[in-house]
C-alpha cells in the first residue's frame, strides 16, 4: 500500500470518528433518545408530554390541588382526613404517561443515567424543603431486591439530589429488616401493618438524626405507607423535622 493511499484511508477513518463524536456528543433526550437542545434531559415533545407538577400543591403529599397558594398551609382532602406523620412533602411529576415510563425505566430498566435529570426536577419541586441542617436519606430496599436490581433507585436519586441541593446524604440511614411483600391491592391498615417494624434505623446511625431535619427520598409515592414507616423510624431516632420528596406522585383520580 502506498503512503498516499494510507493517508487517505487514515483521513477517512478520522472523518468517521469526528462524525461519530458529533453524533454522540449532543445531549440525548432521556425519554425518546432523540437529540435534545436543552440540558434538562428531555426534547421538546417529551417535555410537553411529561406531567410535571406545577401550581398549587398539597403541602403534605405534593399532589396538585385546586385554588391558589396564598402562602398559608394547604392540605388535600386525603391528608386532612388522615394526616401524614411527616411535616411537608413534594413531588416532581404525576405518575402517569411518560413520567410513569421514566420511573419504571429507572427502577427496573437499569437506566441509572436517568437519576441525574430526575434529581434536578426533584430539587426544583422540593426547593422549599431544604433547611441548613437537613440530611437526605433514601427509602431502603431489602438486600435481596438490591441484588436483583443492582442499585437502589431511591439511593441514587438521593445522591444526585444531595449534589443539587448542597446537602449531606446518608444512604444507609434506614434499612429494611425483612422483605415486605408488594403493597399493591392492600388497604391502608394492611400496608401499615406489613411495614411495621420492617423499616428501622441503621444501628450505627443512632445519633445522626438527633435534633436534625431529615428529607426522605423515594421514586414513587402511592398511599405514602412506606414513607410513613420511614418517618416513624426517624421520629423515634429524635429527628426534629421530617419532610419527604418523591420523583412521582400517583394521582388520586388516575
Ligand atoms: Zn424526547
Ligand atoms: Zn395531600
Amino acid at each position: 500500500m502506498g503512503a498516499g493511499k494510507s493517508i487517505g484511508r487514515n483521513y477517512r477513518i478520522w472523518q468517521r470518528i469526528q462524525t461519530a463524536i458529533e453524533v454522540v456528543y449532543p445531549p440525548r433526550c432521556i425519554g425518546c433518545g432523540e437529540m435534545a437542545a436543552s440540558d434538562f434531559g428531555l426534547c421538546g415533545p417529551c417535555w410537553r408530554e411529561t406531567p410535571f407538577i406545577g401550581g398549587t400543591v398539597c403541602h403534605s403529599c405534593g399532589a396538585p390541588v385546586p385554588g391558589s397558594d396564598d402562602g398559608h398551609r394547604i392540605d388535600c382532602d386525603d391528608c386532612l382526613r388522615r394526616p401524614q406523620p411527616w411535616a411537608e412533602g413534594r413531588a416532581a411529576l404525576l405518575y402517569q404517561g411518560r413520567a410513569r415510563s421514566l420511573v419504571l425505566a429507572l427502577k427496573h430498566g437499569d437506566r441509572s443515567e436517568l437519576a441525574k435529570p430526575a434529581a434536578r426536577w426533584m430539587a426544583q419541586a422540593g426547593r422549599t424543603l431544604f433547611r441548613p441542617d437537613t440530611v437526605i436519606a433514601p427509602v431502603p430496599l431489602h438486600w435481596s431486591r438490591l441484588l436483583k436490581r443492582r442499585y437502589n433507585q431511591s439511593a441514587l436519586l438521593s445522591l444526585h439530589l444531595g449534589k443539587e441541593a448542597g446537602l449531606p446524604v446518608c444512604p444507609d440511614l434506614l434499612r429494611r429488616k425483612r422483605r415486605t411483600p408488594p403493597l399493591e391491592g392492600k388497604t391502608a391498615a394492611e400496608r401499615a401493618e406489613t411495614l411495621r417494624e420492617a423499616i428501622t434505623l441503621h444501628p450505627r446511625r443512632g445519633q445522626v438524626l438527633r435534633g436534625r431535619s431529615v428529607l426522605l427520598v423515594d421514586d414513587v409515592m402511592t398511599s405514602g405507607a412506606t414513607l410513613a414507616a420511614c418517618s416513624r423510624a426517624c421520629q423515634e431516632a429524635g429527628a426534629a423535622h421530617i419532610s419527604v420528596l418523591v420523583l412521582a406522585r400517583v394521582a388520586k383520580d388516575a
